[in-house]
């Protein structure tokens, strides 16, 4: 069970930028939610509010009915993926994904089936031993999907994760994102710019505008009440 409430949430940077006014949504157990809106709406800061990346100004976020505004993003049980894949250059794919485990003292022999259960689901056991910059951009951002959800997360945010792919390639892995979560026991929280994304993938859309929300709905809902 993973719920997500935030309520009345607002973020102000520098005592200056309302980023986020008041946003308010509760997310059930499982459900993929998709934030879209052009940019600078507020969809990254509502994001990184919610891994604990960036400070809540006013309002509450609850995961589980748990209030976790001051909890550590380690503390969270929430996993993340951006649009630059953000992976150790340094790491081979293996040891990309192998490290958030490493960092819990998860045994090995666990780590070891983690990873390679990932890799199966996204595809990536034959780039296991290569390094980031041997792969192209889609296996990169697979590579950075399959760190994220060896963690086993209740909530797995994305932003723009598709955003540096080209048209093709975007549409493949839209795809793949939509098997992914049939696999896998998580509640998502999506951002993206990209209308067609946000129907394909979400059960309810959330429209920002400015740092406020909208609209919510289905895609049906939105779609046929703009
Ligand atoms: P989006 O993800 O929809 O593009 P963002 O959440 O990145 O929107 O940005 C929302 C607003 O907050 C923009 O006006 C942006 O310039 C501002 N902003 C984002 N991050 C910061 C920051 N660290 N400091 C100050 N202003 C910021
Ligand atoms: P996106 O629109 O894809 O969310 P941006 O290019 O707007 O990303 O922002 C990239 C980074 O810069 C983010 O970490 C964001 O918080 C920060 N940022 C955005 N706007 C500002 C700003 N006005 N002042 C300081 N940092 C900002």
């Amino acid at each position: 069970m993973s719920t997500v409430r935030l309520k009345h949430v607002k973020k102000i940077y520098d005592h200056a930028v309302t980023a986020v006014h008041d946003f308010s949504l509760d997310i059930a157990d499982k459900e993929f939610i998709v934030l879209v809106g052009p940019s600078g709406c507020g969809k990254s800061t509502t994001l990184r509010m919610v891994a604990g990346l960036e400070e809540i100004s006013e309002g509450e976020l609850y995961i589980d009915e748990k209030l976790v505004n001051d909890e550590a993003p380690k503390d969270r049980d929430i996993a993340m993926v951006f649009q630059s894949y953000a992976l150790y250059p340094h790491m081979t794919v293996r040891e990309n994904m192998e490290f958030p485990l490493k960092l819990k003292k998860m045994p090995k022999a666990e780590i070891n089936q983690r990873v390679q259960d990932a890799a199966e689901i996204l595809g990536i056991t034959q780039y296991l031993d290569r390094k980031p910059k041997a792969l192209s951009g889609g296996q990169r951002q697979r590579v950075a999907i399959g760190r994220a959800i060896v963690r086993e997360p209740k909530v797995l945010l994305m932003d723009e994760p598709l955003s540096n792919l080209d048209a093709k390639l975007r549409n493949q892995m839209r795809s793949e994102i939509i098997k992914l979560r049939q696999r896998i026991n998580t509640t998502f929280l999506y951002v993206t710019h990209d209308q067609t994304e946000a129907m394909t993938l979400g059960d309810r859309i959330v429209i920002m505008k400015d740092g406020y929300i909208q609209q919510i709905g289905t895609p049906q809902e939105v779609f046929n009440h703009p």
